[in-house]
């Protein structure tokens, strides 16, 4: 559902650029509305949120999909974590659709997918590791990588109940803004894949503000 902000960027307490297949990882208080921006089109962002005063309690695409009755976030949705809890709602969305079925890409599946030569190159969950190793402090390990949201992707489910990854159905400067629920942690691979169209075939910048 297509829905815009009624906030103004020049208004937000923070506003950060993940370049093209970078990462970050951030502490989020309840109250607060997170807006991830595609700068320039066609750009997955690979995401799980946590409870950050417990993160046992993740982002959990499967609670979040059954309650809500539908396989695609949007404005609208209420995602929920592992205990069934309310961690962040979509509050507005002016791209339409995003994937929670695709998974992150990692050098494992690259290497199944593709080839056994792509093992050497960059993934999300190698980006998640090293978010998590350079901020010991929020205390997530690496057994705490889980499911998660790849906002703007087009993973089209087919009638048959095949997925497919497809080239984006985002664009320059669409955006989905979502309200904390708990204080969270917000994870984020700005996906480096070059080898399927989730990233029209070249990573680009993602900008996340905060208000
Ligand atoms: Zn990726």
């Amino acid at each position: 559902m297509i829905k815009e902000s009624d906030l103004q960027l020049s208004d937000a307490k923070e506003s950060i650029i993940v370049p093209a297949g970078d990462y970050l990882l951030k502490k989020v208080h309840k109250g607060s509305t997170i807006r991830i921006t595609d700068l320039e089109g066609n750009q997955a962002a690979d995401t799980i949120f946590y409870n950050a005063d417990n993160t046992a309690e993740h982002y959990s695409a499967m609670d979040t999909i059954r309650e809500q009755g539908n396989i695609y976030l949007s404005a609208g949705t209420t995602l929920l974590s592992n205990f069934s809890k309310p961690l962040l709602k979509i509050v507005a969305d002016t791209c339409g659709r995003h994937d929670t079925l695709g998974g992150a890409c990692a050098t494992e599946s690259n290497t199944v997918r593709y080839d056994l030569e792509k093992r050497c190159m960059h993934a999300c969950r190698d980006s998640w590791m090293l978010a998590i190793a350079e901020n010991e402090s929020m205390g997530l390990s690496k057994r705490d990588i889980t499911h998660n949201i790849n906002f703007f992707m087009n993973v089209p489910v087919t009638a048959e109940g095949g997925l497919t990854f497809e080239d984006g159905i985002s664009a320059p400067g669409k955006y989905v803004e979502l309200e904390a629920q708990m204080d969270v942690l917000v994870l984020v691979s700005n996906c480096p894949q070059l080898n399927n169209p989730c990233n029209g075939y070249n990573p680009t910048p993602v900008e996340i503000s905060i208000w």
